[in-house]
């Protein structure tokens, strides 16, 4: 089975540009049909023989040797730089000539770096005769092989002379005839070399797994586990295309190592394509994109399967197709999300460039285009070691600038809180503020409303006072007396105690006015006023101005008897009394009327007060300045 999956990603570009540069790279040979390569002793030790070459095609694939060698054959001469034959169904021959004139027998060693072409048959020949036979290709256990190398190699005894060497290889997949001529000690120390090389890659590949593996089981991150999928299926793929896997993991299993190139290439289709979509976030990015790409991981699904039970020349040419699709748009999705401003694309873009870069160097290399040295030589394993180390670089990045957005949320999202915590403190700081101004401003208004209330209280009780006094005297006036009358009236009738009171007017009271004038009048009224104060002390007993000049006392638990004691007292001092007006000395006189009783259903307060007035009548009558009592009602106590 032959097949170059890598250099078929950009062969299509490359094949352009190859055609271009083939005249440059190829020599003019005298025999093109049949090829002479001289061997002395300054011939190199190595030689690239893809331009010494001739080629039969054999549609049928039914040529015999001696039919291929025959006269009716048409043999072309190589008309491209790399024999490489791609995708066919043919088998080719491959023919050349060596001419060995060193005067010795020399060893070579013809080696087809194809370790996957399925049927290489040499035959070697001199003057006619088959001098060696071989069959290789990975048809066979490896152990069959008489180089134990990864890559197809055939040694060569060449006698002095011109040997003839016929090179009959098919396949099902590609058709490739890349053939080297090696002294045998510069092969042994190229492959110790490309060995160590080789190893190294492997083992850094392996390392980087074992290490992203460590990372994903701390991180869970998916794209971890992707990544691991994809690197395994390329260190797969790469290790079972170059022949590692055939020479040292599976020598015997014929049948899984000519499947195992397209099952690898699917699984790194598939971890790829979810690779792309998961870590270019495309569900959230775009839609379409999210659903073309796992398009895409579905049919590399299928065609895993299908490389297990459908033809291999189908599944190998619909993986290669498939890789190449998926390399482009998991590519462009990559330059795509860059391009719109996500900044964690840029590794990515980087590492799968690098890989194309290497890809295509390696490519331009096995089509003579480019220098043969140790660059152009390991660019695959340059480009894939770029790849795994970038996209473990681009997976670091990611998680790095996810952190540092987590990070930057989480700080706004903190300063949020506090200032949410602050706005919140000063609502309440405020609120408690409000609620303290507004109790100090009740505290202050029932203050003042207690003031307010004091003072009206205040103001109540002078206008009480007021109401109760008369202005002139400030003794009780009618209303008071009224009052305390009506009150002292009940009382005196529930305790059943006698109630006396004194009524008495000054005598012609009209001539002071008249003689002295009105303030003297007042003067007087105001003096008068005084010394009854002074008089009626009992507590219990009212004294108030009846009217003009008139007076009244009520004696409160006292009989007619006591009443009239009191009152000629009081009658006998008030003409004693000298009040002083205007520098002199006015004397003045009053007449008494006094009623008592034990108030009872038929006394009123108010037939009290008639009783006395009446008494008073008569006393002034009687010639004023006396007392006259009233004449006892029924019910009235009899004075002692
Ligand atoms: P009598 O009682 O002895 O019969 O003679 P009178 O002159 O006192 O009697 P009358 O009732 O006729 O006169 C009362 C006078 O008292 C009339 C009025 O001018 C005077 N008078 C009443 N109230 C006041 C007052 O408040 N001040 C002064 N200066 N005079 C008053
Ligand atoms: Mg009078
Ligand atoms: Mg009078």
């Amino acid at each position: 089975m032959t097949l170059s999956v890598l250099s078929r990603w950009v062969g299509v570009v490359l094949l352009t540009c190859s055609a271009a540069m083939a005249a440059w790279a190829q020599a003019p040979d005298p025999h093109p049909d049949f090829p002479i390569l001289t061997l002395t002793d300054t011939t190199p030790s190595r030689i690239e023989l893809s331009s010494h070459l001739a080629y039969l095609e054999d549609a049928e694939r039914k040529l015999s040797l001696e039919q291929a060698s025959g006269p009716l054959q048409t043999w072309v001469g190589m008309d491209r730089t790399s024999p490489n034959f791609g995708f066919t169904n043919k088998a080719y021959w491959f023919r050349f000539a060596l001419d060995n004139r060193t005067g010795k027998t020399q060893q070579r060693l013809l080696e087809l770096p194809r370790a996957f072409i399925d049927d290489v048959r040499l035959f070697h020949l001199q003057e006619g005769k088959v001098l060696a036979k071989y069959a290789l290709g990975d048809e066979q256990p490896f152990a069959q092989r008489v180089v134990q190398h990864q890559n197809l190699v055939m040694p060569l005894t060449l006698p002095p002379g011109v040997h003839q060497l016929y090179l009959r290889m098919a396949s099902s997949g590609t058709v490739e005839a890349p053939l080297r001529l090696w002294e045998p000690a510069t092969f042994y120390t190229a492959a110790a070399r490309e060995h160590l090389l080789d190893g190294a890659v492997l083992g850094m590949l392996v390392v980087m797994i074992v290490y992203n593996l460590f990372i994903y089981l701390s991180t869970r991150d998916i794209n971890y586990l992707y990544y691991i999928a994809f690197v395994i299926s390329y260190l797969m793929f790469w290790s079972t295309l170059w022949g590692y896997s055939f020479a040292y993991l599976w020598p015997n299993e014929i049948r899984w190592n000519s499947i195992a190139v397209p099952v690898f290439i699917a699984s790194a289709c598939v971890s790829a394509s979810l690779f792309a979509d998961s870590f270019l976030k495309l569900r959230r990015f775009s839609r379409a994109a999210h659903y073309g790409v796992l398009a895409l991981t579905s049919i590399s699904i299928l065609l895993f399967v299908g490389a297990f039970v459908l033809p291999y020349p189908l599944i190998i040419r619909a993986t290669s197709a498939m890789i190449l699709v998926v390399s482009v748009v998991a590519l462009g999705c990559g330059y795509w999300r860059w391009w719109t401003g996500a900044r964690f694309a840029r590794f990515y873009c980087l590492s799968w460039t690098s890989v194309f870069v290497g890809v295509s160097v390696l490519t331009i290399g096995k089509f003579g285009l480019l220098p043969s040295n140790f660059w152009t030589d390991n660019a695959s394993q340059i480009g894939v070691l770029l790849l795994v180390l970038l996209l473990s670089f681009t997976l670091a990045d990611r998680i790095n600038t996810d952190r540092s957005l987590r990070i930057n949320a989480q700080a706004v999202a903190l300063a949020h809180a506090q200032k949410a915590r602050a706005s919140q403190k000063a609502l309440i700081e405020s609120t408690a503020q409000a609620n303290r101004e507004l109790e100090s401003r009740v505290q202050e208004r029932t203050n003042e409303l207690h003031d307010a209330l004091e003072k009206l209280q205040t103001v109540n009780a002078q206008l009480q006072r007021l109401s109760n006094t008369d202005a002139l005297t400030q003794v009780g006036n009618r209303a008071y007396f009224d009052h305390a009358l009506q009150t002292e009236h009940k009382r005196a009738s529930r305790q059943k105690q006698p109630l006396a009171l004194l009524m008495f007017d000054i005598d012609h009271f009209k001539s002071i006015n008249d003689s002295w004038g009105h303030p003297a009048g007042d003067a007087c009224l105001r003096y008068l006023a005084d010394f009854l104060r002074s008089k009626v002390l009992r507590a219990g007993d009212v004294l108030a101005r009846y009217g003009g000049e008139e007076f009244v006392v009520l004696l409160i638990n006292s009989t007619l008897g006591d009443a009239l004691d009191v009152a000629e007292d009081l009658r006998a001092e008030i003409a004693t009394l000298e009040i002083p007006i205007e520098g002199k000395h006015l004397r003045i006189t009053a007449s008494f009327g006094v009623a008592s009783a034990i108030p009872a259903s038929l006394t009123t307060a108010a037939t009290l007060v008639a009783d006395a007035d009446k008494a008073l009548y008569e006393a002034k009558h009687h010639g004023r300045n006396c007392v006259r009592a009233a004449a006892p009602r029924l019910n009235a106590p009899q004075s002692t």
